[in-house]
């Protein structure tokens, strides 16, 4: 795998959850590629060993592991298994997390003929995005970065563009994104007189599973709310999962990065610049 910088984490160890899914996948390809050993944890495990053999198949170090991240004992059971391995976290992903049909609106606006409406919005579904998203992230940083109080280390979550501004329809992850966005700051406060860097990326508009039923029609073409985010985006693509490698590399060297804690980096092709107009 050809990188974009040139960063060496040779004898750190990188763990990442969510890493079975489209883009953390491909962090933990581009960490691996860099050096470091690779932990990809996710609650489906056949993914995260998929992965783990990809990066093994291409001569890197790397360990499947399952997980879920909104239980801790889960986490905890990982976070041994790990250290076995490859010794205690330097570099911690917290990747997971996601939408729910539940806690999506069927309109933009109010309307009363709309079959699910905010106020039809099931709170449980509300609660269960909040928890893949936010808690998970609280959860697995409790779980595997005590270690790093004592030796350093770096955190980055991943953000995204509605913790901005929200996105219609999706209320529950527009704001917990923006709740991402808020603990990475405090974290990194929290944190930095131990030497632990945390920051995050926002990722723009990627086609992945999660966003597809809402951006494809059936029949694969763009839906109207995919060609309004093209409108919307300067460089008019969506991103690719190699577009995020950079700036992740970047957050996670010590040497590239050193003072730079509590920022949330966004990679969107101008997206949050752009007003419309
Ligand atoms: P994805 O659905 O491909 O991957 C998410 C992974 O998380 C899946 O492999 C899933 O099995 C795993 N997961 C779900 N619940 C879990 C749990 N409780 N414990 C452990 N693992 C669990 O999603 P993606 O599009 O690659 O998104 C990755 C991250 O990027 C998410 O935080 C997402 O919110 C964020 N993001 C995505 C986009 C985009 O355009 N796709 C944009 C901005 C931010």
């Amino acid at each position: 795998m050809e990188l974009p910088i040139s960063v060496d984490l040779s004898g750190k160890t990188a763990v990442i959850t969510g890493g079975g899914g489209v883009l953390c996948s491909g962090f933990a390809k581009t960490l691996a590629a860099a050096g470091a050993r690779v932990a990809v944890l996710d609650i489906n495990e056949a993914a995260a060993n998929a992965v783990a053999q990809e990066i093994e198949a291409a001569g890197g170090a790397a360990c499947g592991v399952r997980a879920d991240c909104l239980d801790m004992d889960s986490l905890r059971a990982a976070a041994e298994q790990v250290e076995a391995c490859f010794g205690p976290c330097d570099i911690l992903i917290n990747g997971a997390g996601g939408n729910h049909p539940g806690a999506t609106t069927d309109a933009e606006v109010f309307d009363p003929a709309d079959g699910k409406s905010f106020f039809a919005l099931d709170p449980s579904a509300f609660a269960r995005v909040f928890g893949l998203n936010v808690q998970a992230a609280v959860m697995t940083t409790q779980a595997f970065a005590k270690p790093m109080t004592r030796r350093g280390g770096t955190i980055i979550n991943v953000s995204s563009m509605n913790a901005y501004r929200p996105l219609t329809k999706i209320p529950a992850y527009s704001a917990a994104k923006a709740a991402v966005s808020n603990f990475t700051q405090w974290l990194a406060v929290y944190l930095a007189p131990c030497g632990v860097r945390v920051n995050a990326i926002a990722p723009g508009f990627f086609l992945t599973n999660q966003n597809r039923g809402l951006l494809l029609r059936e029949d694969g073409s763009y839906a109207p709310r995919a060609e309004k985010i093209l409108a919307h985006t300067p460089q008019g693509r969506f991103g690719e999962p190699e577009d995020l490698a950079g700036t992740l590399l970047w957050l996670a060297s010590e040497d590239a990065s050193a003072f730079v804690t509590g920022v949330v980096v966004p990679v969107d092709g101008g997206f949050a610049a752009y007003s419309g107009v």
